[in-house]
């Protein structure tokens, strides 16, 4: 590896490339229990650096690795099979945005924080706004076709790409798109690329359609005895035509523990709802919040609370956010860990029931459940809380992985909806999509790159088996074999 640090320094200096063990070990995580290091790290800071370090890549067969804000959930940075991470957060320039053509042209780094800020100055919005907002790149979002909190009005985010630049593993450029709105000329590969998480190129400038900003905003809760009835209400405001940006549901155990903990006060129920409104005008916010509330409350909705102030907004949102710090005191030595059932996706019509059963899934398996959904689209995220230093504890949540999914394909629901197949799903790919599918993802995979160097080891495209390389970092208190062997 020092001759390829050496000959990647001439490219892109000799501060671009890393391979101290301890940067190396940095780089060998993500939010899943795995380790992996690469051998080293660049950092391009333009198009042709890029270019220049999948020429090196190809023609000495390394593997290579985006990585935006590496904030994924399924493991889809993570360099499995060791070699390059392509760190792209030094191409991290806003490089037009435009009003009059209601377009911004961008590098791949740039954090979403800082770009809807920018936005923000010339009342505009991309309003793809992640979970992992701070620290998710618009590289990592694309790549990703990330589903951000408000993809319940604005959709996932790959058609809001008018056009984009793809560095491909042979050092050639492929331009899509362009600043007029819209094309329609043979296959549509910018649909493709997004969400192949850097397994078919490295995306190095994308031009990004744009909204107007509304300045008028609200968010607005109600708590209900009985999921059904939640349900209900969710989707009569759908019904009712009032556009709101996000419909959320938390379950009964996680709001009456955050309740409890942080002394709340809300009253006992089985489930909480909340939506947030926004409006070009006051007299616009009114009418929208006053059809919402009528809504939650014709359909026994509780204690609806308006939220007009920070305050208010977080407490309304704080069975969501602050579920795993709650854990902690209730359950010492409990955490989060993310697993391969995050998120689930159900037809609407299953959703109360979808999402009993997969808590009791969970408990039945003797960890803890906290399950959130978004009601307007039918995702839902069990989150597991458990102490990951429990060896029972990991067979119980690897039960519940694969009874959960099971159970999602049997009421006809998909087991991924919004973070991707990654690295942790490569087991249950084949079952999911069928052979045929995955029979043409892998030759779409051999058309861009035949040998197999960007992003090896992820979406199923060349195993479906568990990578004996990459560590499981509980592996002295449960060993791989005893927890995979579950998944046989
Ligand atoms: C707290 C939290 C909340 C989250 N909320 C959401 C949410 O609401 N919705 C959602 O969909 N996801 C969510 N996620 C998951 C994740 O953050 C998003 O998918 C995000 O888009 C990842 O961006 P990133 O820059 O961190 O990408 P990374 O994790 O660095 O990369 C993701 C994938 O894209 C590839 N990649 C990165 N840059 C490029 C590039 N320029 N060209 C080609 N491939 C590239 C990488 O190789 C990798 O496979 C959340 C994660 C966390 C931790």
């Amino acid at each position: 590896m020092k001759k390829i640090a050496d000959l990647l320094k001439k490219v892109v200096g000799e501060n671009n490339v890393v391979t101290a063990k301890v940067d190396r070990v940095a780089y060998a995580r993500d939010l899943t229990p795995y380790y992996s290091p690469p051998d080293l790290i660049v950092f391009p800071e333009s198009r042709d650096h890029v270019i220049e370090i999948l020429k090196l890549a190809s023609k000495e067969r390394i593997p290579i690795t985006p990585r935006g804000g590496g904030a994924s959930f399924q493991g889809s940075s993570l360099p499995v099979r060791g070699g390059i991470i392509l760190d792209l957060s030094r191409m991290n320039k806003i490089l037009e945005i435009s009003k009059e053509d209601m377009i911004a042209i961008v590098q791949p780094g740039v954090r979403y924080e800082t770009f809807e800020h920018e936005l923000n100055k010339h009342g505009l919005t991309f309003p793809h706004d992640v979970g992992s907002h701070d620290a998710a790149t618009i590289g990592g979002i694309l790549a990703s076709d990330s589903n951000g909190h408000h993809a319940y009005k604005h959709g996932r985010v790959s058609p809001w790409v008018q056009g984009m630049e793809v560095v491909l593993v042979d050092g050639s450029t492929l331009k899509l798109g362009s600043r007029a709105p819209r094309y329609n000329i043979g296959y549509n590969l910018s649909a493709l690329i997004s969400g192949s998480i850097g397994t078919l190129g490295v995306i190095t400038e994308a031009i990004l359609r744009l909204i107007p900003k509304m300045d008028y905003d609200a968010t607005i809760g109600a708590f209900f005895q009985n999921l059904d009835d939640l349900m209900k209400a969710s989707h009569a405001i759908t019904m009712s035509g009032v556009d709101c940006g996000t419909l959320e549901a938390t379950d009964g155990y996680t709001v009456n523990t955050i309740s409890d903990v942080m002394n709340l006060g809300f009253p006992r129920c089985e489930g909480n709802f909340v939506g947030d409104v926004q409006a070009f005008s006051e007299e616009e916010l009114q009418l929208k919040l006053a059809v919402i509330k009528k809504i939650l409350e014709e359909h026994n909705g509780e204690n609806v609370i308006i939220a007009r102030d920070d305050e208010t907004t977080k407490i309304l949102w704080a069975p969501r956010m602050e579920i795993d710090i709650a854990i902690m005191k209730v359950h010492p030595g409990y955490r989060e860990i993310g697993f391969a059932a995050a998120d689930p996706c159900v037809p609407l019509s299953k959703m109360a029931d979808a999402m009993r059963e997969i808590g009791r899934i969970i408990r039945s398996n003797g960890i803890l459940a906290a399950v959130f959904c978004h009601t307007g689209i039918g995702i839902i995220h069990p989150a597991v809380l458990f102490n990951p230093t429990n060896r029972e504890h990991w067979i119980g949540v690897k039960k519940a992985e694969k009874e959960i999914l099971e159970y999602v394909e049997s009421i006809g629901g998909v087991i991924t909806a919004e973070h991707g197949l990654g690295y942790v799903k490569n087991i249950y790919v084949e079952h999911a999509v069928g052979q045929l599918k995955l029979k043409l993802d892998r030759e779409i995979k051999r058309v861009f790159d035949p040998d197999n160097i960007l992003n090896p080891g992820k979406m199923g495209l060349d195993t479906t088996e568990r990578d004996t390389d990459v560590q499981f970092m509980y592996d002295e208190y449960v060993t791989d074999s005893e927890l995979w062997g579950v998944e046989k």
